[in-house]
């Protein structure tokens, strides 16, 4: 096997792509394929400063590894879930990682600045364990970028996680949640820029990537995934693509590329977003689902919007995943 650029000895193939590459070329296809997304959809200005949502996992630590490579200001935030030994694991090899490369590193832990865990949070709430960790990822990362003078907060879903996200949704045909996955969800008040400069690149691409840039990092999954439901549309769509290579792509890219619009067009009106009352974040209730999630598991009461969630709609970003929460940080293993 020849690499389709250099012609030297391949080390690995993509398939979809009909190509293989050597080790360098493969690299810089990699970094092709960000700053195509990054081009594309405008995700990043050179002068922002760029949160990476980073879990330990190949996905986040390559995307953090390959924005400070393209020259971006980025720095990582890591958010402790108190998931036993897999936690411990993961901020060691994120602080490691920050550590080699003197990028600032910002540590937010859920016991300790929020009161619960991840574990405990899924015994005593409503919301399944997946569920609160993907609500409560989604509020610390904003919260986060925001206290930090943040543009942006970049995340690590790959083609897989956006694929196989996409199919639950469709199968579901949930169009409002179909209507905001997309690489990027611009600014609003009170909510930075989310952005995914990996979607136009495979499962198997971001872990060849680790590993020839020699990146350490968490291969166990966390040991909560059992309920987690990505993990079966990923089935789904790699049985699919062993038989017809090439499925997920056109899947994934023919909806950025074609079919999003249709989906944004009929969207309606804006939901009206106040601060909420608790903690200042945006809402479109009194208090936000993260106060109202974060108050049940403490056994604490919040007021009346708690018990009338008829009053209420969710914001874009509750609303972006609330059906599949793991895919904040990039799916598979999640955490
Ligand atoms: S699988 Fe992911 S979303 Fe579910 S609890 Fe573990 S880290 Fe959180
Ligand atoms: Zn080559
Ligand atoms: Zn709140």
């Amino acid at each position: 096997m020849r690499c389709r650029r250099c012609r030297g000895a391949a080390v690995i193939e993509v398939r979809r792509h009909n190509a293989a590459f050597c080790g360098d070329c493969f690299e810089r296809h990699v970094r092709e394929q960000v700053k195509r997304a990054i081009r594309d959809h405008a995700m990043l200005e050179p002068d922002d400063r760029v949160l990476v949502a980073v879990s330990g996992g190949k996905d986040s630590l390559g995307l953090w590894d390959l924005l400070l490579g393209l020259g971006y200001r980025a720095s990582g935030l890591y958010l402790g879930l108190g998931i036993g030994e897999y936690s411990t694991r993961s901020g060691d090899v994120v602080r490691a990682f920050a550590g080699e490369r003197g990028a600032e590193l910002i540590e937010v832990d859920l016991r300790r600045d929020y009161g619960y865990d991840i574990p405990t949070a899924g015994r005593k709430g409503s919301r399944s364990t997946c569920a609160v960790c993907g609500l409560s990822k989604r509020y610390v990362f904003n919260r986060a970028a925001l206290e930090g003078g943040f543009d942006v907060v970049a995340t690590g879903h790959n083609l897989d996680d956006e694929a196989a996200t996409l199919l639950g949704n469709t199968l579901r045909w949930q169009t409002e949640y179909i209507a905001r996955q997309f690489p990027v969800l611009a600014e609003r008040e009170g909510m930075v820029r989310k952005v995914k400069p990996l979607y136009r690149l495979s499962e198997l691409e971001t872990a060849a990537y680790a590993f020839i840039r020699g990146i350490e990092y968490v291969v166990e999954e966390c040991p909560l995934v059992a309920g987690n439901t990505q993990l079966r549309y990923k089935e789904v769509m790699n049985a699919l693509e062993a038989t017809s290579v090439g499925t997920k792509t056109q899947f994934l890219l023919g909806y950025v590329e074609r079919a999003a619009p249709l989906f944004r067009d009929g969207d309606g009106p804006p939901v009206e977003l106040t601060p909420c009352e608790r903690c200042g974040q945006p809402t479109t209730a009194r208090f936000c689902a993260f106060c109202r999630a974060r108050a049940q598991v403490l056994g604490e009461r919040l007021g009346p919007a708690e018990r009338d969630p008829g009053t209420e709609r969710q914001t874009a970003e509750e609303m972006s995943s609330e059906v599949l929460p793991a895919e904040l940080y990039g799916a598979g293993r999640a955490g």
